[in-house]
């Protein structure tokens, strides 16, 4: 294939990459990057491909917009005690330090204090509790069907899609169980840039993009806008929306099972919309989080993350879906809406410049992160299943423990790598 037959081989770069490749990984997020990390190690040659001009995928900081570094999608080192980039960011210089867990809670126009305050954490306790009962009798039912209904807003938001990225009505009761309980941790100068130099030494062919799999024959013939790639077998690490969307297509169709698999993870909606704000507004620690319910919606912010200067707002589930459907300056106003709310009209005279980051507007990835269907838990132990012994799915859709996270994701790559090497070559 003219671009990549023309690359390949090249050397200057770490890890094992061949003209003839017995391995393809299509996509260079986290998945991508540990798979090859494991084949590297195992002397395997493959060959990374990755439709846009970056590695990381959804873990990207940027500074353009505020001139500070900006994490456009994951920002929080979930799992501190295990998650291997927590042992890379001390040795890379960017020693992560532990998340508070301190919550400020605004609700009906003010912020909630004594009693107030502590009715919401019952109702959290009480939902959690009603969630755990259902999971204990290993009934796999929508959240929405356990938790009281006339659990408020902020509640909700709080056990669903700020965790989950989706609202209870789309949440299965076992996935939810599996919401990571480690410490959380930040890097400094972002998780994005973290990730960046982590996977800095991985040979990647950017600007190929995936469009077909062959599988018809004794190996894979993996199509691109560039040409064709042969090899014997291939991870694949793409979203499961852009899977669902058809943008690669297979031939012959994948088995029944793990394209239900594929349908049943859809990725939720979980957005930033970042705010630059003039001094401290609201006089609270930085890092600290608080929980909004107001105007219309729900939000969940993280005050001057880091001592950026930068405010994460963030939307997800339901709500945030559909106001994310409406566009960037709908997403802004709303928070400017908020703040109004929070603090009134000097609240909204600090905020500087602010910036909306839609996912699901983005073709190469279609969402946050992925939550199974109500009734459909298992979906991420079947799409784990190689297809034909030759095609693996991973990714964070694939993590039994640790879905939805970036250490879940990494584990998930090598572990297909490693089958690769165990079962199939
Ligand atoms: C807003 C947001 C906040 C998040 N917060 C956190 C957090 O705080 N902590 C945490 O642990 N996780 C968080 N996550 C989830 C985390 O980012 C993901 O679990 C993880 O990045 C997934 O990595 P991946 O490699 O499996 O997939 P991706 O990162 O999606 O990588 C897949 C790659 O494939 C490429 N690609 C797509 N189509 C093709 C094609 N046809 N051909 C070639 N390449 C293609 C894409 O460009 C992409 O680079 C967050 C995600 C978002 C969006």
């Amino acid at each position: 294939m003219a671009g990549l037959a023309a690359s390949a081989g090249v050397s200057g770069m770490r890890g094992v990459r061949a003209a003839v490749p017995q391995v393809v990984v299509i996509g260079a997020g986290v998945t991508g990057l540990s798979a090859s990390k494991t084949l590297s190690a195992k002397g395997i040659a493959h060959v990374v491909i990755e439709a846009s001009d970056r590695i990381g995928g959804r873990a990207f900081t940027q500074t353009q917009t505020f001139g500070v570094p900006c994490d456009v999608g994951a920002h929080w080192l979930h799992n501190g005690e295990t998650n291997p980039l927590v042992g890379f960011a001390r040795r890379a210089g960017q020693a992560p330090y532990e998340a508070e867990d301190e919550w400020t809670l605004f609700s009906g126009g003010k912020w909630l204090e004594g009693e107030d305050e502590e009715d919401i954490w019952d109702e959290i306790d009480d939902a959690d509790r009603a969630i755990e009962r259902a999971v204990d009798w290993g009934a796999d039912v929508a959240a929405a069907s356990v938790v009281d209904s006339d659990t408020s807003a902020l509640a909700k938001f709080l056990i669903g899609p700020y965790e989950h990225a989706a609202s209870l009505g789309s949440l299965s009761t076992l996935d939810w169980d599996r919401q990571n309980e480690g410490t959380d941790m930040f890097p400094q100068g972002g998780l994005g840039s973290l990730v960046a130099n982590w996977g800095a030494g991985v040979p990647v062919e950017f600007g190929t993009q995936a469009t077909r799999i062959d599988w018809s024959g004794g190996g894979v013939k993996v199509e691109t806008n560039k040409g064709t790639l042969s090899a014997e077998a291939v991870i694949v690490t793409v979203a499961t929306q852009v899977l669902a969307s058809g943008a690669i297509r297979f031939g012959p169709g994948l088995p029944d099972a793990t394209e239900r698999a594929i349908r049943d993870l859809p990725l939720g909606s979980y957005n930033h919309i970042v705010l630059q704000l003039d001094g401290d507004p609201f006089e609270l620690e930085e890092d600290t989080m608080v929980a909004y319910s107001g105007v219309g919606g729900t939000a969940g912010l993280l005050i001057n993350a880091g001592g950026s200067g930068l405010t994460y707002f963030d939307v997800a589930g339901d709500f945030g879906a559909g106001l994310t459907a409406l566009g960037d300056a709908a997403m802004v106003e709303f928070a400017r809406e908020a703040l109004r709310d929070m603090l009134g009209s000097d609240g909204v005279a600090s905020l500087k410049q602010a910036k909306a980051f839609a996912w699901e507007r983005n073709a190469l990835f279609g969402g946050a992160y992925t939550a199974a269907r109500p009734g459909r838990a298992g979906a991420r132990q079947a799409l784990k299943r190689p297809v034909g012994d030759r095609i693996l799915f991973a990714g964070e859709a694939t993590s039994v423990s640790k879905p939805a996270t970036l250490d879940g994701a990494i584990a998930e790559g090598a572990r297909a790598a490693r089958s690769i090497a165990d079962d199939v070559l």
